[in-house]
């Protein structure tokens, strides 16, 4: 009798731990999706250490040959960051990871970026503004494990025929590296720009609103 007591108080001590622990792993989860919203500006680099940075409009080193941002942050709608992780993920197995050149780019940037260039074929005009500003566009390559970045036919923010998808008089190597690159960009939701190699666009951000919000830099 004393067994049976004691198996029916364990029996019970084992269902009320499981079941409560399940709740409040639910109730967090649940805290976690109404604190960030998939639409919500976070910092990619407090979601994954495992990309390469190189923000060029935080340098002079960009066709502007102005530096625009105050501090180099990658700053994205979280949908965007989640998309971008995937397909780094897959990136990193096969030996290679994104490095980044842009990321969100707040409106008033923009606008400053329209004042130094203000041509269209260049810089998207601030009254339309582009994916960068809605936060689910990103500017990037591939580097090797060594950090080597692969041969794409041109540099990043080249204006020309030669950095566009169709352009058909490269060698095969740099057709393979681009085609690699697009192949998993586009698995993970990402569409291509025909004239850019580098700039890819979150499917599922083209409608978002164009944003001003701004990081703090330290
Ligand atoms: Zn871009």
């Amino acid at each position: 009798m004393i067994y049976l007591i004691r198996f029916i108080f364990t029996a019970f001590f084992v269902m009320c731990f499981y079941s409560c622990k399940s709740q409040s792993a639910a109730e967090v989860y649940k805290n976690e999706q109404t604190v960030i919203s998939d639409t919500a500006f976070v910092n990619l680099k407090e979601y994954s250490v495992d990309f390469v940075y190189d923000m060029k409009y935080a340098t002079t080193d960009n066709f502007l040959k102005a530096k625009v941002y105050d501090c180099a942050e990658c700053y994205l709608r979280l949908k965007t960051v989640k998309a971008l992780i995937a397909a780094n993920i897959e990136f990193i197995e096969k030996g290679y990871r994104i490095k980044l050149f842009d990321c969100y780019r707040p409106l008033a940037i923009q606008k400053r970026m329209w004042k130094i260039v203000p041509n269209p074929q260049y810089v998207a005009d601030p009254a339309k503004g582009s994916i960068h500003n809605r936060g689910g566009a990103v500017d990037i390559t591939l580097v090797d494990k060594n950090g080597k970045e692969l041969d794409m036919g041109t540099p990043f923010d080249f204006f020309g025929a030669e950095a566009g998808h169709n352009y058909a008089n490269l060698p095969k190597k740099i057709k393979n590296n681009r085609k690699f690159l697009k192949k998993i960009m586009d698995k993970h939701h990402f569409k291509a720009l025909d004239s850019e190699w580098w700039h890819y666009n979150l499917q599922s951000a083209l409608k978002d609103k164009v944003a001003n919000t701004k990081w703090d830099c330290e």
